[in-house]
């Protein structure tokens, strides 16, 4: 078999997505599965439709685009606010789209004029994380000019938390939306169908007891595939922490010294503005050392967890250096639990082949927006 490859196990996908889609249902909560980390595979988004997801959200348009080609009825959501060199694309592609510019709005409502489709728009609002967002006190400005465009549909307001500066959902932000969705509400006498209280960061907030108040829906990636939620990296009770797994092959096996010797320098992968080498390790005389054929090019290696017993003493760009306290012999496979961005950086390196196990997803029944695609 190829190495290195990523090995998902659908099954445990299918339960994650199972177990979340029913215990945030009793939350009145409906979720879109965001699948970029894992470039939108098509085995695991008929996974996630098939455990009773409702739509799948993805932050790049190629990826929605080969899913709609694919087949994929369900509603798509684009996370990612729009290139305004995008729309037209957008616009055919997607049902809704999380926006937070006004001219990217006028733009989407004139591409959307001119394909006669409506689109659906969530405005995304700053809440304190600093990344996408209206600040709160121009939301009602924005509201305005979406509802004055007449190829636009106000789905609803969202907020994005955890992803720049860790900023957690709690009591006071979350309870901020809700009030912003019934001030929209009450100003424009209009009902807002999608409050979106974040992703896998707020899930921390809900299981603690939060109150979704008009929360009615979360976009979840990172909870779906590892089980964990990002704030703490601590598992989800009850969800699948190791769905997938990355392999990879050795290549050398030697006894060598455990310091190295000779004059130094920075490496490749040095910090960019570091001046000194990384302080060699202590002596510890001759030991085991493996080289596994995966580096930085195919995954992210501060993101792997080597199995109970061996630990990573290095990467480059093609080469892991590993110790065990097992002998280890040429050929071997070794496999590793991906962090999100050694997951993604897998993903997407063309060099590490994916193998699917376990639930073979049957086809799906999409729930679905008003704005679901007309086929
Ligand atoms: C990536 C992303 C998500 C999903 O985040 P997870 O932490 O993987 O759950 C949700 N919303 C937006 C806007 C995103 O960019």
């Amino acid at each position: 078999m190829s190495a290195p490859r990523l090995e998902i196990d659908l099954g445990q996908l299918h339960h994650n997505a199972t177990s979340l889609v029913s215990r945030l249902a009793r939350r009145g909560i409906a979720i879109t599965a965001v699948g970029k980390a894992v470039l939108g595979l098509p085995e695991i988004v008929a996974t996630w439709l098939a455990a009773g997801v409702g739509s799948i959200g993805d932050a790049r348009l190629d990826t929605i685009e080969s899913l709609v080609s694919g087949g994929v009825k369900a509603p798509m959501l684009l996370v990612r606010t729009p290139m305004l060199s995008q729309v037209e694309r957008v616009v055919a592609g997607v049902s809704v789209s999380c926006n937070s510019e006004a001219v990217v709005l006028e733009a989407l409502a004139a591409a959307a004029e001119r394909q006669g489709r409506r689109h659906g728009v969530l405005l995304m609002v700053e809440l304190g994380d600093l990344r996408e967002g209206i600040l709160p006190q121009d939301l009602a400005g924005i509201a305005a000019l979406t509802l004055g465009l007449p190829w636009l549909r106000l789905v609803g307001i969202g907020a994005n938390l955890g992803c720049q500066h860790g900023v957690a959902a709690d009591a006071t932000n979350m309870a901020e939306l809700s009030a912003l969705a019934e001030a929209l509400e009450a100003r424009f006498h209009i009902h807002l169908e999608l409050i979106s209280g974040g992703n896998s960061a707020n899930l921390a907030w809900l299981a603690g007891g939060g109150d979704p108040g008009r929360i009615n829906h979360l976009r979840l990636g990172e909870a779906l595939l590892l089980g964990r939620e990002p704030l703490g990296r601590r598992p989800i009770c009850g969800l699948h922490t190791d769905a997938f797994r990355l392999v990879g092959e050795l290549i050398e096996v030697k006894t060598k010294p455990s310091r190295a010797w000779g004059r130094r320098g920075l490496t490749s992968f040095s910090p960019e503005g570091c001046a000194q080498p990384a302080p060699l390790p202590p002596d510890r005389g001759p030991q085991q050392r493996a080289l596994v054929a995966l580096g930085h090019q195919d995954a992210d290696p501060a993101g792997l967890e080597p199995p109970a017993g061996m630990a990573i003493l290095g990467a480059s760009s093609d080469h892991l250096v590993l110790e065990a306290d097992r002998p280890l012999s040429v050929g071997e496979e070794i496999g590793f639990r991906p962090s999100y961005s050694a997951l993604l950086r897998a993903m997407t390196s063309p060099f590490v082949a994916r193998q699917c196990r376990g639930l073979s997803a049957g086809p799906a029944t999409p729930a679905s927006w008003e704005t679901a695609r007309r086929q």
